[in-house]
């Protein structure tokens, strides 16, 4: 679904788990699209056809799939960073990611081809359109969020969900990590929170009151 400007939400409505997925659309050189966390191409218990979805709800936008340009993944999980593998394919765009979660996408059979710290990301489509990227480790060690300054939306992949957080019971998770991360991230001015999941609500948070209620209530049991 189209939220604003060239923003768009595609919230994971199957019965087996996959992420939220969004895209900034024709804001890279020759109008090609940027997308964070595409997902599944199937899913592995009730064989969902994630990435088909995706590129259905992409179409019914008016988006074309075909001009995908870059991935962001926030981190190595497979039900994040599958679908970016047969995209790095079909459509030759290029994948960022922090290089601790590098080698879960390689187990995959992807490629990064841009290394993601803490920094500003430049699109072509003016300054509205940087993205801040935050390395915010605890549920993997390469764990990065994207907030857009313009419109003050976290896209919090597996750091936040709807009153819980991510496991820190993978390799390479940290509890302490994971609280240093959201309490970095609670200071920052948002409007707009993406979940990676839609866990217990569609995973999309709209308004500061409900997003501050958000974290007040994580931050209270941690
Ligand atoms: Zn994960």
């Amino acid at each position: 679904m189209n939220v604003f400007d060239n923003f768009h939400v595609y919230l994971w409505r199957g019965n087996d788990n996959n992420c939220n997925t969004c895209l900034f659309e024709s804001v890279l050189n020759e109008g090609r699209h940027l997308v964070v966390d595409p997902g599944h191409v199937m899913t592995p218990s009730y064989r969902e056809p994630g990435l088909e979805r995706l590129a259905q709800e992409m179409k019914h936008d008016g988006v074309d799939y075909d001009r995908i340009g870059l991935v962001i993944l926030t981190h190595g999980h497979p039900d994040h960073c599958e679908a970016a593998v047969s995209i790095q394919k079909e459509t030759h765009a290029l994948i960022a990611m922090h290089r601790a979660d590098e080698e879960m996408l390689q187990i995959l059979g992807g490629r990064v081809d841009i290394y993601l710290q803490d920094g500003m990301m430049e699109t072509v489509s003016g300054r509205q359109y940087d993205l801040q990227i935050l390395h915010s480790p605890g549920h993997s060690p390469g764990h990065i969020t994207v907030y857009w300054p313009y419109r003050k939306v976290l896209i919090a992949g597996d750091c936040i969900f709807y009153r819980s957080t991510g496991r820190t019971d993978f390799p390479g998770g940290s509890s302490n990590m994971l609280r240093e991360s959201i309490e970095r991230l609670a200071r920052l001015d948002i409007e707009y929170l993406l979940c990676g999941h839609p866990y217990g609500h569609p995973g999309f948070i709209q308004g500061a009151d409900d997003v501050r209620e958000n974290f007040e209530i994580i931050m209270s049991y941690y």
